[in-house]
């Protein structure tokens, strides 16, 4: 007997005819003799709505209030889910995150899993139960509030609880056939990835692919947890997740980011320390900083750019105006017409010219390149965001179609 744990992303789970299709994929995993623990996110877009609908009230809504409101849409879900399987006769229960012992920091908003007891869980699966849990949430001890994981958070909650139950495996249930070379979206020519190794993933996830949420795939490396992306809708196999693949690509996928913005900071005095004075408070204030480039220094005088995500843009303006007053700076500005685009490959590593190759296709498509960062099986560039669909296309056309 193996023990699965299926998570169902917002689209499978939009309505009840995708709920009842759903249904039928956990009842032939628990008919087939499987021990099953399902994890749910909120139906549709029903998470962005309640965050237009706080918006329209508050400029600026309390955290604890928005986590209370966000981990209501997979409440939603997870009962409506249950209430169908105990109606086609399944002994089922479902739990929020708080009930199932989900143990996260107090940060809201952005909170990491640090602990699952799962009490409640464990007495499901050894009374032949299928058990339901609400997917980006959990609770603080210390504070005792409600917490949220961040967005595409119940990826998160279903390899972790994968990794504390020592789950056979975890299976992500999305809108698209699993992994693909760039976003099938936009990239009609995308190839499906059959397998990919965590490294990989964790680079695809976090520079923009969003089919999974870039903890999910840390807590699968850390845990060895296989991960399976595939659709709800359809019986392709999907892509699996894990430590080492048959072929290693040089480039295995294209990814693009347009929710980031570049900041600066003008005319910082150039002094030993000062980098470490503008970031701390960046990221004490909790702003995921990616890339950032200093300037060469003139009349000891410098600019500092990063980029962050665009919706951290009033938090982090608001640090960098502090700072430009306490720094005697020059002020501070943001652009929001940025993208980055990547390529990622565990191959890079032994092949030389994949990143002079990059810029020169870039260079070619008369792409003008702002910002560069690399790993040893990345390299990304900020572009403007007007030609990321260009850039894309080109990247995919060179690295994957040729
Ligand atoms: P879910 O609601 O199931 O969590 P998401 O919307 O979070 O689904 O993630 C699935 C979406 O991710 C797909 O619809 C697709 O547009 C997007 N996506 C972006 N890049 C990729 C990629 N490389 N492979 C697959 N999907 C991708
Ligand atoms: N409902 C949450 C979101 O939309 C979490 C998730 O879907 O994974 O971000
Ligand atoms: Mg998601």
């Amino acid at each position: 007997m193996s023990l699965i744990i299926q998570k169902f992303g917002g689209t499978s789970v939009s309505n009840s005819d995708s709920l009842k299709t759903v249904a039928k994929r956990i009842t032939e995993c628990k008919d087939a003799g499987n021990e099953v623990v399902v994890v749910v996110s909120a139906m549709g877009s029903s998470t962005d709505e309640l965050i237009e609908l706080a918006s329209e009230l508050s400029n600026e809504p309390s955290p604890r209030e928005m986590d209370m409101l966000l981990s209501a849409g997979e409440r939603i879900t997870m009962s409506l889910l249950a209430i169908h399987l105990n109606n086609l006769g399944y002994e089922c229960f479902s739990l929020t995150g708080s009930q199932a012992g989900i143990i996260t920091s107090s940060r809201h908003g952005m909170a990491e899993i640090e602990e699952i007891t799962g009490e409640r869980v464990k007495e499901g699966i050894e009374k032949g139960k299928i058990v339901i849990v609400a997917g980006f949430q959990g609770v603080n001890k210390e504070t005792r509030e409600i917490t949220t994981l961040g967005r595409g958070g119940s990826d998160a909650t279903a390899v972790a609880l994968a990794a504390s139950l020592k789950a056979d495996r975890c299976e992500i249930y999305t809108d698209v056939d699993g992994v693909y070379s760039a976003d099938p979206r936009i990239i009609k020519e995308a190839k499906l990835i059959d397998e990919i190794t965590y490294d990989e993933m964790l680079e695809m996830a976090s520079s923009g692919a969003r089919v999974l949420m870039s903890r999910s795939v840390e807590f699968g490396r850390r845990y060895n947890v296989p991960i399976i992306v595939k659709s709800t809708f359809t019986n392709n196999k999907g892509t699996i997740v894990k430590e080492k693949t048959m072929e290693e690509a040089i480039v295995r996928g294209v990814t693009h980011n347009d929710k980031e913005t570049k900041f600066t900071l003008f005319g910082v005095p150039d002094q030993p320390g000062i980098a470490g004075k503008v970031f701390s408070p960046l990221s004490e204030g909790g702003i995921i900083v990616d890339m950032i480039v200093q300037n060469v220094s003139k009349d000891s005088k410098t600019d500092i750019s990063f980029t962050a995500p665009s919706d951290q843009k009033e938090e982090v303006m608001k640090i960098l105006t502090e700072l430009s007053k306490e720094l005697d700076a020059e002020g501070a500005d943001s652009d929001i017409e940025i993208g980055r685009v990547s390529i990622i490959g565990a191959g890079m590593k032994a092949e030389s010219g994949v990143a002079s190759k990059m810029f020169s296709i870039l260079g070619k498509n008369k792409i003008n390149i702002g910002m560069i960062s690399t790993s040893p099986i990345r390299i990304s560039c900020v572009i403007p965001k007007d030609d990321m669909t260009k850039a894309i296309e080109a990247l995919h056309q060179e690295f994957i179609s040729k």
